[in-house]
């Protein structure tokens, strides 16, 4: 690439994280003198990937106006295959949604997932109309672990049959379009960072607390992912070698123990131990659990151990990546207080003091077709920025 061509990728990819940016911003970022960059800028304009609304001549006095993606660059479908359903979104090269649908079939083998999600795609297809001309690629968030640079998922333990499954070569040769694919905490992870634009924090871990747990880790706007796309598997530590059997085929993982299985089985130890509850194990749902919570003994209890296991598996990531904010995603967020308050309590035990100086701890603010959006918005940038 030469090094104007860098020049031009380095710009876009900063407005691409943001959404937006100045020529004095830009100036700034770079570090290169004023003419070289607004060459670069006026390239990417003439592409047609960027507005500068309301620019007219170089001497107005006015405020910078913004440089911003243009919408109809491109259009973008995400989609968010997650262990209990599915959200598919087509947005605008800007990421605003444009179409969204939800779709929830019963899911016993790889043909059952794939009709669930060939159905929402068509959904979406005929709902744009003629704007699905415009859908210029097709951006999927894995629950599971996935090979990218192959588009294969290779396995989710979550869902029946969702096992080295060519989801990118089936997506490409059912709908025509070139497609991504990206484990759905990457996905989350850019998603919580770009939610705080203008001012991100340095860094961020993600624990999303699902049925599985994934973690995922971001700094200046770069993913984490390890040498084989495996890392920040923060679901599959193991905290506690004598605990409960994962899906994973170890004990004592963090999903184990704070999953929703982890969280019956410590409600059936507690009923075991004579402890009085209003819930039942045998008819149990997380979201019965965390209403339990400010009125029945067991489940507070049980919550406090949930936080202790979740803040013994962040221990050891703030103390190997010292971020500067936890972000909580998942079912557990609707704990509040009881988690944010619960889990610093545990860090401030095993933590140095300096590592948790500046640290926020926070719950996401995506909401539910955000990871969609986000499996979009990668995608725009896969193809835009060749990454
Ligand atoms: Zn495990």
């Amino acid at each position: 690439m030469s090094r104007r061509e860098e020049l031009r990728r380095r710009i876009l990819k900063y407005i691409l994280l943001r959404g937006k940016a100045t020529r004095p911003e830009l100036l700034e970022y770079t570090g290169i003198r004023a003419a070289t960059v607004f060459e670069a800028i006026d390239a990417l304009k003439t592409t047609g990937l960027l507005v500068e609304p309301g620019r007219r001549s170089k001497r107005t006095g006015r405020k910078a106006p913004d440089l911003a993606v243009h919408p109809t660059a491109g259009y973008w479908l995400g989609i968010d295959f997650r262990t209990g359903g599915s959200v598919g979104v087509i947005t605008d090269a800007v990421g605003d949604v444009l179409f969204r649908e939800e779709l929830s079939c019963a899911r016993k083998n790889l043909n059952d997932c794939r009709l669930e999600i060939g159905e929402l795609v068509r959904r979406l297809r005929r709902t744009a109309g003629k704007e699905w001309e415009l859908v210029s690629g097709i951006g999927f968030a894995d629950p599971g672990v996935v090979d990218m640079s192959r588009a294969v998922s290779r396995k989710a333990v979550n869902v029946p049959g969702w096992e080295n499954a060519a989801t990118g070569e089936w997506l490409e040769g059912e709908f025509h379009r070139p497609v991504g694919i990206w484990p759905e905490t990457m996905i989350k992870t850019r998603m919580e960072y770009m939610l705080r634009m203008p001012d991100p924090p340095e860094s961020i871990f993600l624990l999303s607390l699902e049925d599985g747990v994934g973690g995922g880790f971001i700094r200046r706007g770069e993913l984490f992912v390890g040498s084989s796309g495996c890392g920040m598997e923060i679901g599959h530590l193991v905290i506690d070698p004598a605990g409960p059997m994962c899906k994973c085929g170890n004990r004592g993982c963090v999903e184990a123990l704070v999953g929703a299985e982890g969280i019956r089985g410590k409600l059936r130890e507690a009923l075991a131990s004579g402890m009085a509850t209003v819930l039942d194990p045998e008819n149990f749902s997380v979201p019965d659990f965390i209403a339990a919570v400010p009125s029945d003994k067991a489940a507070r209890i049980i919550a406090d151990q949930v936080c202790r296991n979740i803040g013994e598996a962040l221990a050891a990531v703030v103390t190997l990546l010292n971020p500067s904010m936890i972000v909580f995603s998942g079912e557990l967020c609707k704990l509040n207080e009881v988690l944010l308050s619960g889990v610093r309590r545990v860090l401030e035990l095993h933590c140095f003091a300096g590592a948790l100086q500046d640290l926020k701890l926070e719950l996401a603010r995506s909401d539910q077709y955000d990871t969609a959006r986000g499996a979009a918005l990668r995608m725009r940038d896969k193809l835009w920025l060749g990454e």
